[in-house]
């Protein structure tokens, strides 16, 4: 299974993505894939569906508090077939941002305490207790497992005015090519 990253208009990051019912070897090596990409990219998390994959998986990094406000990554974790519940009532504002979105980071309002349940890449279920950042990256990931993207999540204003900087993004990457010849052809028409 390939891994090249999927930006901001590719309709893949909409998709609801499928259960995984049997972890062959191609999702191992998929997995593998990811977390190069991610680091790559200096991400601490990534999903399928960022990948090319309708499929409901993710991996991520957490991380883990030093002294002194040092801070590191830990090793890579997989999530398959995750699911999330909310069983404390806080919320906290957090920036974050995404690898399908460059350069856009924005406040969003998220729990701030998650409890997730998924299988890992054994088929062996697992549960974790997480709170402050690490919970973020884990509802970020989730959501794309959904087609849902975290610029969802803000207020209308805001979205209205970074559309054009979403627009930015789809002709940077291609995706919107047909619809920019349209516009070329209207522009000359008009002028
Ligand atoms: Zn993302």
């Amino acid at each position: 299974m390939q891994a090249t990253l999927r930006y901001y208009g590719d309709p893949i990051l909409r998709k609801i993505c499928r259960p995984v019912t049997v972890i062959t070897n191609e999702i191992r090596q998929l997995t593998q894939s990811m977390i190069a990409l991610m680091d790559k990219h200096d991400g601490v998390g990534l999903a399928a569906p960022q990948v090319g994959h309708d499929i409901r998986l993710f991996v991520l990094r957490n991380y883990i508090d030093l002294e002194n406000d040092q801070w590191k990554l830990s090793e890579p974790r997989v999530y398959i077939n995750p699911k999330l519940s909310f069983p404390r009532k806080k919320q906290v504002e957090e920036e974050e941002g995404c690898l399908s979105i460059p350069k856009l980071l924005y406040k969003i309002v998220r729990a701030d305490f998650v409890v997730i349940e998924a299988l890992d890449l054994n088929g062996n279920p697992f549960t974790e207790k997480m709170d402050g950042y690490n919970a973020r990256v884990r509802m970020h990931e989730n959501d794309h497992l959904n087609g849902v993207l975290f610029i969802d999540h803000l207020d209308v204003k805001t979205r209205r005015e970074i559309k054009p900087l979403l627009k930015e993004i789809k002709k940077k990457y291609h995706l919107n090519k047909d619809i920019a010849a349209v516009k070329r052809l209207s522009l000359g028409r008009r002028s």
